[in-house]
């Protein structure tokens, strides 16, 4: 499995020739609307990702941006779009056709291809907004999306996952309605994956914090941590090693 982060909350998941992208934000449309300029180019050209699916959280601009999402599903012809009902409504009034969407809730659970994935609960101002959790035939990955914490929300985790996902990647970034760097520790230390993932920082000046504060935070409960760069893939039949093996994926040049 490969896993490349396309920064903030994107993420390529490689199984195979099978590929699932996670929430890609790849267009400048926040700072248009909302006047957050991104801080990092995206790793890639759009047309160069072509996943199988595409899962978004919920229906903010970081996650559901509009000109990435037509950019994909135009380019990919048998993309399905996967997310909650706020995404997919947004997607029937961007003109998708329905037979290509996928409306998932909270326990919902969705296969295709090597993916089984499942949304997980998140509190946030897109009250539909949910998390990932994502089985393949060899891993369990956790994808927080946006959301608070709440006390409930690793034993739920947990309860669905079926134990410890292996590898957990949460937000960090503690503003408009997300989890602080110690909080989304906390969740960790509770869900006690094999691997915490920070996301969701680095992209805008005004909404960030250091995942150094976040990895001390994990060593100290214990947790190993991998801190990723955008447009660096993860090579997961390696998380057994001591040195996690990150290298620049393929999608960096194209
Ligand atoms: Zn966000």
């Amino acid at each position: 499995m490969n896993i490349t982060w396309l920064g903030q909350s994107g993420f390529l998941v490689e199984v195979a020739d099978q590929r699932l992208l996670i929430d890609p934000y790849f267009s400048d449309i926040v700072e248009r609307k909302e006047g957050l300029r991104r801080l990092v180019p995206p790793p890639c050209r759009v047309e160069a990702l072509a996943p199988h699916a595409l899962f978004i959280t919920h229906d903010h601009l970081d996650h559901y941006d509009p000109e990435t999402v037509a950019a994909v599903m135009n380019t990919a012809s048998g993309c399905r779009l996967i997310g909650p009902a706020s995404v997919t409504a947004h997607a029937v009034r961007d003109g998708i056709p329905k037979e290509r969407l996928t409306c998932i809730a909270p326990g919902g659970t969705f296969a295709i291809g090597p993916f089984r994935i499942t949304g997980t609960q998140a509190r946030h101002s897109d009250a539909l907004a949910i998390g990932l959790l994502l089985r393949t035939p060899s891993e369990c990955l956790w994808f927080s999306g946006d959301t608070l914490y709440f006390p409930e929300l690793a034993a739920c985790v947990r309860e669905l996952a079926g134990g410890p996902p292996d590898i957990a990647f949460v937000c960090i970034n503690g503003r408009l309605g997300n989890m602080n760097l110690h909080e989304a520790a906390r969740v960790v230390a509770e869900l006690r994956p094999r691997l915490a993932v920070p996301m969701h920082y680095g992209m805008f000046a005004e909404n960030t914090a250091d995942p150094a504060e976040f990895r001390s935070d994990c060593d100290g409960c214990g947790v190993r941590t991998a801190l990723l760069t955008v447009g660096h893939c993860m090579r997961t039949a390696r998380l057994l090693d001591t040195h996690l093996h990150c290298v620049p994926s393929p999608f960096s040049s194209s």
